[in-house]
C-alpha cells in the first residue's frame, strides 16, 4: 500500500497529498511543524511534541483547528493507519490559503498534515566513529526576529548553515548566536563534556529546546552525572573532552572534530557512549 498522508481529517495516497499553492505555509513559511519518532509502535514523548507544536503555534498566533488530545490521537492514528512500528512522523500546521499578501487575517483553513515515513538515520559508522562538523558563518536567528524556540516552517536560517556544512564535507554545522556564543547545530542540539561535567547551552542562547536534549539531560542526571546549562563559546568546543549532538532523527551522535580541531581523543568518549546506550534503552522501555 502506498503511504497514506493525513491532511485535515482525511487520508490521501502520497501522490495525491496536496496543499494549495495559495497556502501561506508555502508562500511565506507561515506555519509550524514537529518531527517525532515511534519505536516499536509507541510514539516517543508524544505529549511533549504536541505541547511544543502548540507553543510554536501560540507564538505565531496560529490557532490549530483541533485540541491537543485530538492531535495526539491523529498522530497515533497515522502510525496505525500506515501499519508502522518504527517511524519518523512529520506534523505540519500551515496558516492556510489566502491572498497574495502577508496579512495572516486574510487566510482561511489552516491545514494539519501528518506524514509518516521510515526512519533515515545518519550512517551507522558515524555513531561508532563520530561526526565532523564545522562552524557556519550564518548566525542563528536573533530571538527578537524569528525566535529559534519556534519550530516554524521557515527553516532557511538552518538551511543556509547546512549548505555551509555540506560544502565543507560535513553533515552537520554548528551555529553561533548573535553574541557569538554556541547555540546549536542546524537540526540538533549540542552537548560538551568538560572535567566529567555535561554542558549544553541554555534555552536563551537562541536554540530550539530539543525534546531529545531534555530526555538526555534527565537520563544523564539519573545516571549520576552533573549536567549544566551554561553559555559556551567555540573555545569550549575545541577544548572539550567529548562532544555529542541530540535530535529526534539523530538520537545521540558523537562529534570528534570541529573546524579541523580534534575533540578529546578523536574518538567517541566514554560518557557519550554510556549516554547513547542509555538512550537506546529509554526509547524502547515500555511506559517511558
Ligand atoms: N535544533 C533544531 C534547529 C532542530 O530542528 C531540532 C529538531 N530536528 C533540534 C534542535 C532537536 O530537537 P528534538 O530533540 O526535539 O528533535
Amino acid at each position: 500500500m502506498s503511504p497514506q498522508v493525513y491532511i485535515s481529517g482525511k487520508y490521501y495516497d502520497k501522490a495525491d497529498a496536496k496543499i494549495s499553492v495559495f497556502d501561506h505555509g508555502l508562500l511565506y513559511g507561515d506555519g509550524v511543524f514537529e518531527g517525532i519518532r515511534a519505536y516499536s509502535g509507541r510514539v516517543f514523548r508524544l505529549k511533549e511534541h504536541v505541547e511544543r507544536l502548540y507553543e510554536s503555534a501560540a507564538a505565531i498566533a496560529l490557532a490549530i483547528p483541533m485540541t491537543r488530545e485530538q492531535m495526539a490521537a491523529a498522530i497515533d492514528g497515522a502510525i496505525a493507519h500506515n501499519g508502522l512500528k518504527d517511524a519518523y512522523i512529520r506534523v505540519v500546521v500551515t496558516r492556510g490559503s489566502g491572498s497574495l499578501g502577508l496579512d495572516p487575517r486574510k487566510t482561511t483553513d489552516p491545514q494539519v498534515v501528518i506524514i509518516t515515513d521510515k526512519i533515515s538515520l545518519y550512517p551507522e559508522e558515524l555513531y561508532e566513529h563520530g561526526l565532523k562538523i564545522i562552524t557556519a558563518a550564518t548566525t542563528r536567528n536573533h530571538p527578537n526576529a524569528v525566535n529559534p524556540r519556534i519550530k516554524s516552517l521557515n527553516y532557511l536560517n538552518n538551511i543556509l548553515a547546512k549548505m555551509e556544512g555540506v560544502q565543507a564535507g560535513c553533515l552537520e554545522a554548528l551555529m553561533l548566536n548573535h553574541k557569538g556564543e554556541v547555540a546549536e547545530c542546524t537540526g540538533d542540539n549540542i552537548f560538551l563534556v568538560k572535567h566529567g561535567e555535561i554542558r549544553t547551552p541554555p534555552s536563551d542562547a537562541g536554540i530550539l529546546e530539543g525534546i531529545t536534549r531534555q530526555a538526555v539531560m534527565d537520563l544523564a542526571r539519573d545516571a549520576g552525572y552533573r549536567v549544566v546549562e551554561m553559555t559556551l563559546h567555540r573555545h569550549d568546543v575545541y577544548t572539550a573532552e567529548e562532544c555529542f549532538l541530540t535530535g529526534t532523527a539523530a538520537e545521540l551522535i558523537p562529534v570528534v572534530e570541529c573546524d579541523g580541531r580534534t575533540l578529546g581523543d578523536g574518538v567517541p568518549g566514554p560518557i557519550t557512549r554510556n549516554l547513547r546506550q542509555r538512550f537506546q534503552l529509554l526509547v524502547r522501555e515500555p511506559g517511558r
